[in-house]
């Protein structure tokens, strides 16, 4: 009898040669065996006739072998194939398919999956179909394995080790695999759990969604709806959940800080404001402000679209844990942004008496030692820097408060060593135990602001140990802005657009996709168009260029040049694409708008529309716009709705992608799919905080103790929630 957690090799038909190549795709237990479920199902007990089928339809089709040939055209070689059944016929064709020439004799039955297409003479045919060839078994159990072929809904597997493994092998050791495993598998879902969404037995949902029970419907199958699938995805998504809750749980049992809201605070609140706090940002402070006053430390995640006005909530934030003696730091991800936030610092807070320095590395050492010393004695008490804060040598004197902004330029990592740089040893947490002292000895406090609009299915997992605020409201007065999407022979129209606005006094950002131009490609670069435009278009006007490899120094002098209004227009690389904020610039043209993602767009277009006066994005296209470039400019032009965005963003690119590569411990999961199973993730984590809300009528201290011990013992390692931040 196999157990789940017996190793691959003891399965009939795996020795050690091919338990190394599924160890590859992290199978290494019947258990992650099973795991390895059909990425799509064929129809094979009602295959389609030849002679029914339509151009255009995805088709099953099993039918036998006629003739092949190898032959080769202008372009390419192509592998033909005909099969039939009766008296019709189809062909099927492989481009570069020499491979294929010794596979196919004639009389074998073939099934074929693919799209059905017509030819220049109106014949149907299939390219490239997969294929499988029923019934050549060498081996004993050929008729039992061919009943695992035709004759019902068959389950698809990808093909591992460059085919050693094939969807057919697949199908057979899972096979063996299930009819050889533990008759009692224990159900590690408690019954409450289980009887609140109809879940499945796990044995049950194991055979069904491998082999499909007669009359299951392909549709849910294709969709991952069956009652199988739902059980499995659902156990997987709830106990990653149960994981989450139970590291909200470990927090909130931290020591932090317990900040008092002072009248001396909030006066001091009041008195920087320099505008009618929207609604948003009311209500905002105050979930933040109550999550500083207690006595865990906050872990918040507040986000808010582009220009929501994030920064004044943050340097709210900082006025109360500087009003109770404690340093706060303030990242943020690129220089520039981080000089930014210095300056409206200075020009917000310094009036009001408190010390801020900024720490960034291309700072001169001795100047950065300098603000390293004050930080250390804790004379700076609002300090802003990049990553350069992270560095080893920066000492807290008595860090109170990381606020951490644009926090997709981060990792996971990154935050938790921020947080770790509680300048106090581990004894002196325990020495100064009680919170109240105020000695900023326990874990600083956490607000992690981002302007991506994380749609919330992956919020939920991503940062599901986080508390969530929202800026939902733009400040007033501002008018949505206008995005227009033009190819660029329409160049000259725009530019003179750019003239006019100018002419009315406001500022224009031109975007580019690269710094300078390279052989390979034919994109429009940033330095090259600053020359012509700086010289020709716009040469009556003051042009400034803004890229990523200019001297720090050269940046920021840019950067404040058209902060201070003294450049009109400024052509950028994205390097603009994060925070800047310059009030008075009211177009944002971008050139091969075609090149960027959806995300990237989108804060860029965030960098206009920040004053009263109406703003126009233009989106330029300069080459082949492929049908997902289309998608994404069709959204920016229908939408400014950062989460409208964010969502079709997370649909096109995947979560991985979404976040970068760089971000660790985004989950990966095994069954479930964040865009496909939304609803299932809600279901799952409120059953998760259910469950450990405590023992009541309906769940036993028994069951939930199961619960956690399994978590433990299994999931935690798969998902690294003991690692991730
Ligand atoms: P983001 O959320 O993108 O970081 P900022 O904090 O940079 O946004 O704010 C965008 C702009 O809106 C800034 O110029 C800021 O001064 C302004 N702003 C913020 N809050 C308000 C408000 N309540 N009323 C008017 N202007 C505001
Ligand atoms: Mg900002």
């Amino acid at each position: 009898m196999l157990e789940l957690s017996t190793p691959v090799q003891y399965v009939k038909g795996i020795g050690p040669k091919i338990a190394e190549l599924l160890a590859t795709k992290s199978i290494f237990t019947v258990d992650d065996l099973l795991h390895y479920l059909p990425f799509r199902y064929e129809d094979r007990l009602n295959p389609r006739g030849i002679s029914e089928l339509r151009p255009g339809e995805m088709a099953t089709v099993i039918a036998e072998v006629r003739n092949s040939g190898f032959f080769r055209t202008r372009k390419m070689p192509i592998f033909q194939l005909i099969v039939g059944q009766g008296r019709s016929k189809l062909r099927c064709l492989w481009f570069h398919g020499g491979y294929l020439q010794e596979k196919f004799k004639p009389g074998q039955m073939i099934a074929l999956y693919g799209k059905v297409e017509e030819d220049r003479s109106g014949e149907l045919q299939i390219v490239q179909p997969q294929f499988e060839i029923l019934g050549d078994d060498t081996d004993a159990d050929q008729k039992a394995s061919e009943s695992l072929e035709v004759g019902r809904i068959i389950p698809i597997y990808e093909a591992i080790g460059q085919g050693r493994l094939t969807s057919r092998w697949f199908r057979r050791v899972i096979r063996t695999a299930l009819e050889n495993l533990t008759p009692d598998l224990p159900d590690p879902i408690p019954a409450m759990v289980r009887s609140n969404l109809a879940l499945i037995p796990p044995r049950q949902a194991l055979w069904q969604i491998h082999w499909p029970e007669p009359g299951e419907s392909l549709q849910d199958l294709q969709s991952a709806r069956t009652p199988a699938h739902i059980r499995m995805i659902f156990e997987e998504l709830f106990f990653v959940e149960i994981g989450l809750e139970m590291k909200r749980k470990q927090q909130r049992a931290q020591t932090g800080i317990i900040f008092q809201l002072s009248e001396k605070a909030r006066s001091a609140i009041k008195k920087i404001l320099p505008f009618h706090p929207t609604d948003a940002q009311r209500r905002v402070l105050k979930e933040i402000a109550e999550d500083m006053q207690k006595p865990h430390p906050m872990r918040r995640l507040l986000q808010g679209d582009v220009g929501s006005g994030k920064t004044i909530v943050a340097f709210e934030a900082a006025i109360i844990a500087i009003e109770n003696g404690c340093q706060v730091a303030l990242m943020a991800p690129t220089e520039i942004l981080a000089q930014q936030h210095y300056f409206s610092a200075r020009s917000i807070l310094e009036n009001a008496g408190y010390r801020i320095v900024l720490l960034t590395g291309s700072l001169e050492n001795d100047r950065k030692r300098d603000i390293r010393r004050h930080i250390s004695q804790g004379n700076a008490q609002l300090i802003i820097g990049t990553h350069a804060l992270l560095q080893e040598k920066v000492e807290f004197a008595n860090l109170g408060l990381v606020i951490v902004d644009e926090q997709h330029r981060f990792g996971v990592m990154q935050r938790l060593k921020m947080m770790k740089k509680s300048s106090a040893p581990g004894d002196a947490v325990a020495e100064h135990a009680d919170p109240k002292q105020n000695s900023c000895v326990a874990e600083p406090d956490v607000l992690v602001m981002t302007a991506t609009p994380i749609p919330r299915t992956l919020a939920l997992t991503l940062y599901g140990d986080l508390d969530f605020s929202v800026l939902d409201e733009l400040p007033p007065g501002r008018t949505p802005i206008v995005t227009r999407c033009v190819s660029d022979d329409r160049s000259p129209e725009v530019w003179e657009f750019i003239r006019k606005q100018v002419s009315a006094g406001h500022q224009a950002y031109v975007v580019y996709p690269v710094i300078a131009e390279n052989e390979e490609t034919e994109l429009k670069a940033a330095i090259k168009m600053y020359r012509e435009l700086s010289s020709k278009t716009f040469a009556d006007m003051k042009v400034g260029l803004l890229h990523g490899r200019l001297e720090p120094d050269l940046k920021d002098q840019v950067m404040h040049r058209f902060q201070r209004g003294e450049l009109q227009i400024l052509v950028a690389t994205t390097v603009i694409e994060v925070g800047v904020d310059v009030p008075n610039a009211t177009v944002m043209v971008i050139e091969h708008a075609e090149r960027f993602g959806l995300a990237q767009l989108h804060q860029l277009r965030g960098r206009i529309g920040r004053g009263a006066a109406k703003s126009y994005c233009v989106l330029m296209t300069g080459g082949k716009v492929t049908e997902d470039a289309q998608r994404r400019l069709d959204a920016m032009v229908r939408t400014n709705d950062g989460f409208q965005i964010a969502e079709l963003d997370l649909e096109l690119r995947g979560p991985g992608e979404f976040f970068g590569t760089r971000q660790a411990g985004t989950p990966s999961f095994r069954v479930a799919s964040l865009i496909r199973d939304r609803q299932l993730l809600e279901a799952a984590r409120r059953e998760a905080a259910a469950v450990l809300e405590g023992p009541n009528s309906e769940i036993s201290a028994e069951e939930i103790s199961r619960t956690l011990f399994h978590v433990r013992s299994r999931w935690q390692k798969t998902y690294g929630l003991v690692e991730v931040g």
